[in-house]
């Protein structure tokens, strides 16, 4: 799936408080890439990925995944579409605490009402390493865990590409260094594309691309 960003922008607030989170951004992304974006606190990470993703809407620009405008949909339809074919992965895991680590997983297809597929289940907890831990509530799991439960979950609707908001910023370096790895080798075996935001300049230069923001304003970084 080919994605396409043009002139994406975003404004909060008006007047006095008005912020331009997003100015103007261009981005493509081709299926398999992987590319990361590194920017400091408040520089517009997560409004770009928002965006990229359809969680969220530009005050204006155009994005498309495969020549389709998707900010076109309903919001219904922008959910549905996201459900089957974004994966997103968050800093904070955003795990249910009341389901096992299988149940949460699984969430995504039972939103959509389709059939748990217990192959694929299996595959992924097997690349992941937590087929031990899948009757596991959240709270029993470490955090790398719990984000590789997570991962989990973003990929069982075999979506196309996969957006990952400081995925070890809540982890110490050590699993986040094994969370980032499992991340690209699971994204390449998979063929996925995946795009992952940082801060940490040693896990933007695992990316094959490498893009930068500052201010809201997003550049390719080069070399
Ligand atoms: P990052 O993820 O890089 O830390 P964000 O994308 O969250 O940055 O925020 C970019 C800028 O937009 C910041 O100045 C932030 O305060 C502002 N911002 C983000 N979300 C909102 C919102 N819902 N309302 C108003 N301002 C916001
Ligand atoms: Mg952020």
């Amino acid at each position: 799936m080919h994605i396409e960003a043009k002139e994406l922008s975003k404004i909060y607030g008006q007047g006095e408080g008005r912020v331009t989170a997003l100015d103007r951004a261009f981005l493509t992304i081709a299926p398999g890439d992987f590319i990361s974006i590194i920017g400091p606190s408040g520089s517009g990470k997560s409004t770009l990925l928002h965006l990229l993703s359809g969680l969220d809407r530009p005050t204006s620009g155009q994005l498309t995944y495969d020549g389709k405008d998707i900010y076109r949909l309903s919001d219904k339809e922008l959910s549905a579409f996201r459900r089957r074919r974004i994966g997103f992965i968050f800093q904070q895991f955003r795990l249910l605490p009341v389901l096992t680590a299988r149940e949460n997983i699984m969430m995504p297809l039972l939103l959509d009402k389709k059939q748990p597929d217990e192959g694929y289940l299996r595959e992924l907890a097997g690349l992941l390493g937590i087929q031990e831990r899948l009757t596991h509530l959240p709270h029993e799991l470490s955090g790398g865990q719990q984000q590789r439960v997570a991962i989990a979950r973003a990929l069982i609707a075999k979506p196309d590409v996969i957006f990952a908001d400081e995925p070890t910023g809540n982890l110490d370096s050590r699993s986040g260094g094994e969370v980032m790895e499992l991340l690209k080798t699971v994204g390449k075996d998979l063929g996925k594309a995946l795009v992952v935001i940082t801060h940490d300049s040693r896990i933007a230069a695992m990316a094959q691309r490498r893009l930068s923001i500052v201010d809201g304003v997003l550049s390719e970084v080069a070399g």
